[in-house]
């Protein structure tokens, strides 16, 4: 039986290696159903949640992280959130017409990749940035956090027609390893995973698979869903910021605002009363309008 969307985090005993499993099947289906995303964004939307899901797990940091891929090729932008309770959301734009057997730098075009820390308590927020390098997701993340974080991670990612599922290793940043060679051992038996494996079978019979000899501790499973943190509020905060001439003009041509979720493609409808609540001195959000 195939489990819930849901992250199991473990650690090997005898050496400082620590990793996460991911599974999303309804989280992403949700995410890609609500835009008219092509097949080949699908798949990649599926590999970047999964990558940052097993990315926020491993951070002892309560807030949102948010893994940015800024593309020069047919995508210009990719976004993924992940809060510290797996709460996912993506977003993306990507030319019109874009072709399916397009390759991955074709897609990327180099660029950059941006990950941002958003405490969820209002603080200090972190941003790291490094250059677009190597063939697939999983390269990207771990150069990413070689270069930016000096960790040693190494990512396994695969999508099939119903879900996108991830393994991350990581070196124990604090830890020395006993054998120097142990993390390179690790990865290479890692290495011999397939994708029908990673997408397939439950982490307990995979782990054991992949590393029969190392004494591997599995925790109790996470849950991961869908969420998106837009609300009428929020819309009309950034609404606020526009500045109501510009707001009434706007009105007065098309008789009310329409401001549609990038991410959940949420539709907020503001009319001319919602509009003078927004810029009155007292400000409140007006009771939402929303209709899909
Ligand atoms: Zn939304």
């Amino acid at each position: 039986m195939i489990a819930p969307d849901q992250l199991e985090r473990f650690i090997f005993e005898n050496t400082a290696v620590r990793g996460n499993l991911v599974r999303l099947n309804s989280t992403w289906l949700n995410i890609i159903e609500r835009h008219d995303y092509p097949l080949i964004l699908r798949k990649l939307i599926g590999e970047l949640l999964a990558a940052s899901a097993l990315l926020a797990a491993t951070l002892k940091f309560k807030g949102s992280l948010i893994l940015q891929i800024q593309g020069k090729g047919a995508i210009s932008l990719l976004v993924v959130e992940c809060t510290s309770d797996l709460g996912l959301r993506a977003t993306a734009k990507w030319d019109e017409g874009i072709s399916n057997d397009i390759t991955f730098n074709e897609l990327l075009g180099g660029g950059t990749c941006v990950i941002t820390l958003v405490p969820e308590d209002g603080g200090q927020s972190y941003q790291g940035i490094v250059p677009l390098e190597g063939e697939s997701v999983a390269q990207i993340i771990a150069n990413y956090m070689l270069r930016s974080e000096q960790l040693e991670t190494a990512i396994w990612l695969a999508v099939s027609p119903d879900c996108a599922t991830g393994m991350l290793l990581q070196k124990m940043p604090e830890q020395p390893m006993h054998d120097p060679d142990d993390w390179n051992r690790v990865v290479q038996l890692a290495s011999t995973i397939h994708a029908e494996e990673l997408t397939g079978i439950e982490a307990g019979i995979l782990l054991h698979r992949l590393f029969n000899e190392d004494d591997i501790r599995l925790f109790d499973p996470q849950p991961v869903r869908f969420q998106c943190t837009c609300s009428s509020k929020n819309v009309a905060s950034a609404l606020r910021m526009l500045g109501k001439d510009d707001m009434m003009a706007l009105l007065s041509e098309r008789g009310k605002i329409e401001v549609n979720c990038e991410f959940c493609n949420q539709r907020y409808e503001f009319d001319t009363i919602d509009v003078e609540q927004i810029f009155s001195a007292e400000v409140s959000a007006p009771t939402s309008r929303m209709r899909h």
